[in-house]
């Protein structure tokens, strides 16, 4: 782990994104897409929010 404070490595304004299905959570269906140009998953939750998962932390 290599974090830097205060300094937000992702600057990826994720624009381009893969659909990549849906799945049901805690509260709702979650959308998932994966960013194309850094490899980024993003999450759309039920109530409009974003969630990015880094695509270094994917398994
Ligand atoms: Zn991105």
């Amino acid at each position: 782990m290599m974090s830097e404070p205060g300094k937000k490595k992702s600057e990826c304004a994720h624009d381009k994104l893969e659909y990549l299905g849906d799945q049901k959570g805690e509260r709702g269906v979650n959308k998932y897409y994966r960013c194309m140009r850094c490899g980024s998953v993003l999450i759309l939750s039920e109530d409009g929010t974003w969630y990015e998962v880094p695509a270094s932390k994917q398994q």
